[in-house]
């Protein structure tokens, strides 16, 4: 394993940031991997599970068992982790712009960075690290979730692959006529280059909530990563099959954020995964005790994917996420 250390100019005097850029060399047989964790810095199942995977990928590659080279940023975002305020770190987006982290990428190889922003250097510098490799896997958490993936909707047999191997319960499919997150962009830039994007694959993992990190669930997601890299053919290893449900499918705008009209403590009837019929209470909103709760009701038949990881909503605040979808 190599360790590089990339430097990027802070936006002010006294301060330097850095990326550990671990790097894991292959025959160049297998395909060539990038996975990135904390893109949205504060999101650490990602930073977890890879500490879990780096040992075994150690181990591979000491035993000559890489066949593609892997390269590792457990923590994509050193802008956004350095960012707190009143004790809390923002990690979504910069406190300075309010540009979410996993928003406008350049899609412009060429770009000149001299005297760009902070940020918009780290992520031209992770999308030029990225798209050097055959597959990327970006990590992220939603607030409460499953184990679920987006990636474009022409790389569905590709996500099938990788949502078997990570037990993930959902996938949800974009068009990607507009490339806003970190995988499509790099798969934009794959385009651009014209590599052929079709052998190529990017996609998000959210790795259930953010307060979902603990040995196990980072030695479970550890485990889905490497059996995943076995499985492209990245990492030479001999796994015993596993039972793997299909995960439910759907398109990206079918995963519906439903809003609260009035503000108050939010009190869940139901939860993640749990299936839905339209017109089914999902929540109550409790603004003033002792008067007539606010419901938040399901607009249509589906599964409960997400939750907010706070239990006070302002009024507008998004409460619940459900992706529509047939009863099974
Ligand atoms: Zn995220």
């Amino acid at each position: 394993m190599e360790t590089e250390r990339i430097t990027l100019k802070s936006d002010t005097p006294g301060q330097e940031l850095a990326l550990s850029v671990f790097q894991f060399v292959g025959s160049n047989d297998g395909p060539a991997v990038y996975i990135q964790a904390a893109l949205h810095s504060h999101e650490m199942p990602g930073v977890a599970a890879l500490d879990q995977l780096m040992p075994r990928l150690v181990a591979a590659e000491n035993e000559a068992r890489l066949a593609g080279s892997i390269t590792l940023v457990p923590h994509a975002n050193p802008i956004g982790l350095a960012q707190a305020v009143y004790g809390e770190t923002l990690g979504r987006f910069d406190a300075n712009t309010r540009v979410n982290f996993n928003r406008s990428f350049p899609t412009d190889i060429a770009t000149e960075l001299t005297g760009k922003p902070a940020a918009e250097c780290l992520k031209a510098t992770l999308l030029t690290l990225a798209e050097r490799a055959d597959v990327v896997l970006d990590l992220h958490c939603d607030d409460e979730g499953p184990v679920y993936l987006y990636i474009s909707e022409g790389q569905l047999d590709e996500g099938l692959r990788l949502a078997r191997a990570m037990q993930a319960a959902v996938i949800l499919t974009d068009a990607a006529d507009d490339p806003i997150s970190f995988d499509l962009a790099v798969g934009a830039r794959w385009a651009v280059e014209s590599r052929n994007a079709d052998d190529r694959f990017a996609a998000t993992i959210e790795l259930r909530g953010m307060m979902d990190v603990t040995p196990d669930f980072a030695k479970q997601d550890a485990d889905g990563l490497y059996r995943y890299l076995v499985d492209i053919g990245t990492v030479i290893d001999d796994l015993p099959a596993i039972d793997s449900v299909d995960p439910t499918m759907g398109a990206v705008d079918d995963a519906v954020l439903i809003s609260t009209a009035e503000p108050g403590a939010i009190l869940y009837d139901v939860l993640i995964g749990d299936w839905v019929t339209k017109g089914q209470r999902l929540a109550v909103i409790l603004s003033e005790p002792g008067s007539a709760h606010h419901e938040i009701l399901s607009p249509f038949d589906g599964q409960v994917m997400t939750r907010r990881d706070r239990r006070f909503a302002r009024r507008g605040d998004d409460v619940i996420k459900v992706l529509r979808h047939p009863l099974p």
